[in-house]
């Protein structure tokens, strides 16, 4: 089939497409579904022992170490279990730094000495695994004759059960470690950063009476946007295939001008996908709560509620699993890369934090006293002062090839991370500045002196879409993730700045007091400190804007704006130190990460470069000179009948076929330079020559998809992808 009728090809499949069987039956509640895959703690409850259950839930909510005797029993209980269900396999799932999540897959049955199979599953089993580690990137905490890693089982996060209509699978959420105990994943240093700013907060909550506080965690609740197109343009669309984005594409006539999607009617098929998929998940689960249209043509959102930031994380992996699966089911591809259309708005995944435990609820919600109040803006205070002190490293968690094009291209938040309070908080940090709140904006009295502090308004008011971090009532909101990436980078980040700034407002109390100070004066004298700081960080303008760009500058606020200028910011001085303070990261460790973030950044953007040399080479150029010979022929003949002529159309495409080719040499040229010695300047010619290159090629790419005749142009366009569904 030639290209362009593969292309027509594509737009009959979506048309002819049925939607799978319904499964919706009015008989069945919500609550039967909902974590129905799950060994839940109901679950453990009802099938352990007392004493072995009371040992697990230690493990679980303060994180004592698990016995392995108990490991024996649960993991016996678990099989059981996962038998029931239909396992025949289990697998130890892990999330190496590709982004993506791994899985290895062993049966539970082994010949018994009478050739009939028996099911095993020991509490080694449960517990560790050694998949081989030499396939994930590791930046070179690995030689190559060590490839052993280890996995080992987050009891915090519940075991469940994957379907397939061929077979079930018990999986099993571990870390990924080498085997000199570093880590190879998200989720080991999620694990350490969570228990560093735990310790911290304990400390601060002792400070504030409360005698035996339990384990504070911290929360997050995500929210993931996505395209869904249909899956029959994705087939001729090479670099969606590779990438996940277009490299090519002209702007349609109608792009997201008048807002028509945005909170718009949802389409019966992507409805039908959305209860699918939330069935899925529900099964699994994971609380998907709100759905809706998203601005751009195409674009949905899925939003589940907060959890523990571990479990969030895992989750929030195994949602985008699940969409990709169901949206093909339903003939569709659900796409996640932040920028899969230019000059359509992309997608992002703001990450909602909060911190709390069970005696004392969410640290960040305002309370109902002045001394719930105060312990409360010491919790603001310690994230003002996290924010300022590495907004360089929050500007790396969320640093990639793909978010590069979200980024400050005035869809997303600025490369520069700043905090947004809201009038109301901002106005008592202002009175805290000047030594003391006496009044708050909108109840007249306050007087600080932490026994006497403003009644607060637990009401968000207003709204600023435009901050990197927004305060939004009762936790913050970091808009700066991208919709590809694992919430666990930004969680670690944000949970070790929140474990240095706890350190340092505990350390600064105990020294006033031990001054003689009361507590009250040393709470103010810690707040007024930190805001007096810290204070330029917080900015409630609009962060859009040119001026915000100088200004934050005049602040000394860094602008961190590509992936490449952001990175170096993992091995300064100050990050290391902070990491390994707080036993998140060993120094290699941090070299190992910067490593493995600048090779994903060449590996992506050099997918990229050469999907963009062969389409242009084998799709875009072979089209466009069909149509120049076309127009050569039709000029022939006319002129042949003494007709006059005019040669415009032809020299159009001629220039513009000399742009191409010229954009193709010169991609070719880039792509072909000599190996770079290292992975920074494998990636700074990645960013500084090859994204420039690919760029040239798509611009007279694009001009010829408006000069080509449709019935010879290749490529499904944004048209057809974004509003064929
Ligand atoms: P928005 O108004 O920002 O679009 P959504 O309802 O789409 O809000 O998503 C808000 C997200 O914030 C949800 O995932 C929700 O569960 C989460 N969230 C709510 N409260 C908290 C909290 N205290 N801590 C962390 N996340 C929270
Ligand atoms: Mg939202």
């Amino acid at each position: 089939m030639s290209g362009s009728k593969a292309r027509l090809q594509a737009i009959e499949n979506v048309k002819e497409h049925r939607s799978p069987e319904a499964f919706f039956s009015t008989d069945e509640t919500p609550g039967e579904v909902f974590g129905q895959n799950v060994f839940t703690k109901a679950v453990m409850q009802k099938r352990l022992p007392k004493p072995v259950f009371k040992s697990v839930m230690a493990t679980i909510e303060r994180s004592k170490a698990l016995d392995p005797a108990v490991a024996d029993i649960v993991a016996s209980a678990m099989k059981d279990w996962a038998l029931e269900k239909g396992a025949t396999h289990y697998a130890h799932v892990f999330y190496p730094l590709t982004g993506l999540t791994a899985e290895k897959h062993d049966s539970f049955f082994e010949p018994g000495d009478d050739g009939a199979s028996i099911a095993e599953f020991a509490g080694k089993t449960l517990t560790q695994g050694e998949p081989d580690a030499s396939s994930f990137p590791n930046g070179g905490l690995r030689a190559t004759f060590e490839a052993r890693g280890y996995t080992g089982w987050d009891v915090t996060s519940p075991a469940y059960i994957l379907e397939n209509p061929n077979g079930n699978t018990l999986c099993i959420p571990t870390v990924f470690v080498s085997m000199t105990g570093e880590a190879l994943d998200h989720k080991t240093p999620l694990l350490r950063s969570q228990q560093a700013m735990a310790a911290q907060a304990e400390r601060v909550l002792k400070l504030f009476g409360h005698a035996k506080p339990e384990a504070v965690v911290s929360f997050a609740g995500a929210e993931q946007e996505y395209f869904l197109i249909d899956r029959s343009f994705v087939f001729s669309r090479p670099d969606l295939l590779n990438s996940g984005r277009t490299l090519f594409g002209a702007a349609p006539p109608k792009g997201q001008e008048f807002d028509d999607h945005y909170f718009g009617a949802i389409p019966d098929r992507v409805l039908a996908f959305m209860l699918d998929c939330e069935r899925e998940l529900f099964k699994l689960g994971i609380p998907a709560k709100t759905r809706h249209n998203e601005v751009a043509p195409g674009q949905f959102e899925i939003a589940p509620m907060f959890e523990r930031s571990n479990v969030a994380a895992d989750h929030q992996q195994l949602l985008m699993v699940t969409l990709k699966k169901v949206a093909n089911k339903h003939g569709m591809e659900c796409l996640f890369h932040e920028k899969p259309f230019a000059g359509i708005n992309g997608s992002g995944k703001h990450v909602n934090f909060s911190l709390g435990n069970a005696s004392e609820g969410n640290l960040l919600l305002p309370g109902d006293t002045p001394h719930e109040n105060a312990q409360f803006l010491v919790f603001c205070a310690a994230v003002i002062r996290g924010v300022h002190k590495y907004g360089g490293l929050l500007r790396c968690s969320v640093a990639s090839a793909t978010n590069d094009h979200r980024l400050g291209a005035n869809e997303a938040p600025p490369a520069i991370i700043s905090i947004f309070l809201g009038d109301q908080l901002a106005d008592v940090f202002d009175q805290v500045a000047k030594g003391g709140a006496t009044s708050s904006k909108e109840k007249g009295t306050i007087i600080i002196g932490a026994d006497t502090l403003p009644v607060l308004p637990t009401d968000p008011g207003d709204r600023n879409r435009t901050s990197p971090m927004a305060f939004t009532g009762n936790r913050f909101e970091f808009r700066a993730p991208g919709s590809l990436q694992s919430i666990a980078g930004p969680m670690v980040t944000i949970n070790t700045m929140l474990a240095e700034a706890l350190d340092h407002i505990a350390t600064e109390i105990e020294t006033s007091m031990a001054d003689g100070a009361d507590f009250d004066v040393a709470v103010q004298k810690v707040l007024e400190a930190i805001i007096t700081d810290h204070g330029a960080v917080v900015f409630n303008g609009d962060g859009y804007s040119e001026d915000w760009q100088v200004e934050a500058e005049a602040r000394g606020l860094l602008n961190l704006r590509t992936t490449l200028d952001a990175l170096p910011q993992l091995v300064t001085p100050e990050a290391l130190e902070l990491f390994s303070r707080y036993g998140v990261f060993s120094e290699r460790e941090m070299h190992s990460r910067y490593e493995i973030a600048m090779e994903q950044y060449a590996l992506s953007i050099g997918v990229e470069a050469r999907s963009t040399l062969e389409m242009a080479s084998t799709m875009v150029l072979p089209a466009a000179l069909r149509y120049q010979t076309e127009l050569a022929t039709n000029l022939a003949s006319l002129k042949a009948l003494d007709v006059e002529v005019d040669t415009s159309d032809l020299d159009g495409v001629s220039a513009s076929i000399q742009a191409l080719r010229g954009g193709i040499a010169a991609l070719k040229g880039a792509l072909g330079h000599d190996g770079a010695d290292s992975v920074e300047a494998e990636a700074t010619h990645a960013g500084l020559e090859l994204l420039p290159a690919m760029a040239a090629v798509r611009v007279a790419a694009d001009e010829l998809e408006s000069l080509v005749a449709d019935d010879l142009w290749p490529l499904p366009t944004y048209q057809e992808m974004l509003f064929i569904l």
